[in-house]
């Protein structure tokens, strides 16, 4: 006798009565377990479907102007107004362009062409910082890679496509946002070609890396294992065009200013002392060009893929200062909105700030230690005091130095 529809899941046949449940569609059922199952496949498969589900993608309309865009990044990071500057006019001209209407009656003709962006500054300047701060702003998908793990295909690292691996997996596995994400490639500047010292075995991690590059910089279809490479050899290579994925390579390229400083003496020769012409020796960084880039060592078919150059300016004791309190999520927010969730204000005496700034200084640690500085200051009141049920924790310029000296924080700066 025929199942009645109905009565059994359509899928497995199993009867109503064998089953938890059995759900009822127009034309058929399906049982707890059926769906259970099919619920574990959609989620392994439709990572892979090159659709658009997940986050919006961004529009035209979502691409704020250079100012705004400056703005944002003035909320987010201290100083650097040139960078900023760049910055925004870079990201806003990338994305007209990647939202440029092709085919149009009217289309001119004119093509404009991709700009990848270098930045040179200081390790701790606030390289990175910019990049995700625009990289959120926008909601695109965005990737932070290291420039010095890569190798040429064959030899032991890993594969330059695995840069898009991992933007795809921050984009969700979704190809259309990855398309238009962002990655920013730090410390290219290792990857520079070591011309002084010329070898006979192949440069694995210079000039090839440098190559293999290029064709993703400028725009290709590039095969991308979903996986990450060569562990799984097996897994579905997913198409991914580059043409429209904004590059921001950043290095701290110790030793640049000798190169530009050396330029620009050549240059100037009997300028400087007629008034004409004042270099600012304290900052060189900011007569950087790409030919300081291409005798840095990196190679002229990659600088002509990073035409937008900007720099990063040192970070002084002011700075510093400002970076602890002043921005959006600056560190002493942060670590008053860990107090406040336990219903606990904390506040600093002004000195205090000064003291912080002083010791990153000292120890040379820049913006990055100030958080370290901060966490060997806190670390004793923040195991205390949410059992003692204080609800205010007031720190003086006495209390901060005995709290880093008992953490032993000079001594593990020494070491
Ligand atoms: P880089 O990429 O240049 O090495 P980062 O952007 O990673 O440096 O900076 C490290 C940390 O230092 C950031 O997370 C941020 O907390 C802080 N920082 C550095 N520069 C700035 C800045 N200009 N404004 C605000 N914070 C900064």
């Amino acid at each position: 006798m025929a199942k009645q529809s109905g009565d059994h899941c359509s899928l497995c046949g199993r009867a109503r009565k064998d089953v938890n449940l059995l759900i009822e569609g127009l034309e058929g059922c399906i049982c707890d377990s059926c769906s259970l199952q099919a619920a574990d496949i959609v989620k392994e498969n439709v990572k892979d479907l090159k659709s658009s589900v997940g986050d919006k993608l961004i529009t035209a309309q979502d691409i704020p102007t250079p100012k705004l865009i400056k703005e944002r990044l003035d909320e987010y990071v201290i100083g650097q107004e040139s960078a900023k500057k760049f910055l925004s006019v870079a990201v806003y001209n990338h994305y007209k362009r990647v939202f440029q209407e092709k085919g149009k009656v009217d289309d001119d003709g004119v093509d404009i062409e991709k700009s990848n962006i270098i930045m040179v500054g200081s390790t701790g300047t606030g390289k990175t910082l910019l990049a995700r701060t625009i990289a959120r702003m926008l909601h695109v998908p965005f990737t932070i890679v290291d420039a010095t793990v890569f190798t040429e295909a064959g030899y032991v690292g890993e594969d330059i496509e695995s840069i898009l691996t991992r933007l795809l997996q921050d984009a969700d596995f979704n190809v259309e946002a990855t398309e238009k994400g962002m990655v920013f490639i730090d410390e290219i500047d290792k990857i520079a070609r070591k011309s002084a010292n010329p070898s006979i075995t192949r440069d694995v991690n210079g000039e090839g890396v440098q190559q293999g590059l290029l064709k993703m910089l400028e725009g290709s279809i590039v095969n991308v294992p979903p996986n990450g490479g060569r562990k799984h050899p097996e897994a579905r290579m997913i198409a991914v065009n580059t043409k429209d994925i904004l590059f921001i390579c950043g290095g701290a390229f110790d030793g640049l200013e000798r190169v530009i400083g050396k330029r620009m003496n050549s240059r100037y020769v009997g300028y400087a002392s007629d008034g004409k012409k004042q270099i600012d020796r304290s900052n060189l960084l900011r007569y950087v060009n790409h030919t300081d880039m291409k005798t840095y060592g990196l190679i002229p078919e990659l600088i002509g893929r990073l035409p937008i150059l900007t720099y990063l300016e040192p970070l002084g004791k002011e700075a510093l200062r400002r970076i602890l309190t002043e921005p959006k999520n600056s560190i002493i927010k942060q670590y008053k909105k860990l107090f406040s969730m336990d219903k606990i204000d904390l506040n600093f005496d002004d000195d205090v700030y000064d003291y912080i700034v002083d010791q990153a200084l000292i120890h040379k640690l820049g913006a990055r230690g100030l958080r370290s500085i901060v966490e060997s200051m806190m670390m004793e009141a923040m195991f205390e005091i949410p059992s003692t049920g204080e609800s205010e924790v007031h720190v003086t310029l006495e209390y901060a130095k005995k709290m880093l000296e008992r953490s032993n924080f000079e001594n593990m700066m020494d070491a």
